[in-house]
């Protein structure tokens, strides 16, 4: 048996992009995946890709479904949100109709997750390279951040601007998340099983 073998499989982070069309998800990832700026990819159907990372010195995979904007089914589109530990939700500052559509994409996520607000969520103003384009402005993505209690990061998919830090700031969140799950999950175990030596005492 090879030696890789015998290593526990490094764990899993599911990652979905959301977004309305144009705002630059598929560039993100592509950027963050590949390290290059595609200017003209047209999907016609969400892509998922898995990429080995160090996260804070330990090995994970994350696994990335770049959603196409045309989920047209509400089921499918509910369907990519439950597979999701977290969700990157992505504007484009040049257009305030892209912000206003967050608001929207974090009803249906919250709906699909049982209106769980811890739920791993990084909302993400791209295109930060044109900035003489901007029409949304810091302080109002930062308050909408603010109220939803989640992050705000200003990425640029063309010169790499963040795109690291906007994947790894949601990855810890996932991360953390499940730790509390364990512990929480251990702690109940360790009633459980209380309670049943109590019973056989
Ligand atoms: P999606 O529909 O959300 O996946 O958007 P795409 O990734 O297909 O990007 C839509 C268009 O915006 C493409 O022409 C991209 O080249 C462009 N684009 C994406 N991100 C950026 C960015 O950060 N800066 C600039 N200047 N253009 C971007």
């Amino acid at each position: 048996m090879s030696k890789n073998k015998a290593q526990p499989p490094s764990v899993v982070h599911k990652v979905i992009m959301v977004g309305s069309g144009g705002v630059g998800k598929s560039a993100l990832t592509l950027q963050f995946m590949y390290e290059e700026f595609v200017e003209d990819y047209e999907p016609t159907k969400a892509d998922s890709y898995r990429k080995k990372v160090v996260l804070d010195s330990e090995e994970v995979q994350i696994d990335i479904l770049d959603t196409a904007g045309q989920e047209d089914y509400a089921a499918i589109r509910d369907n990519y949100f439950r597979s999701g530990e977290g969700f990157l939700c992505v504007f484009s500052i040049t257009e305030l109709d892209s912000f206003q559509q967050t608001v929207e994409f974090r009803e249906q996520i919250l709906r699909v997750k049982q209106s769980d607000e811890n739920i791993p969520f990084v909302l993400v103003g791209n295109k930060e390279d044109l900035n003489d384009k901007r029409v949304v402005t810091i302080e109002a993505a930062e308050e909408r951040a603010r109220q939803w209690g989640v992050n705000y990061v200003e990425t640029s998919a063309k010169t790499k601007h963040n795109v690291d830090k906007s994947f790894f700031t949601l990855l810890r969140l996932i991360r953390d998340k499940k730790l509390q799950e364990a512990a929480l999950n251990t702690q109940t175990n360790k009633k459980k099983d209380k309670k049943r030596r109590c019973v056989v005492l």
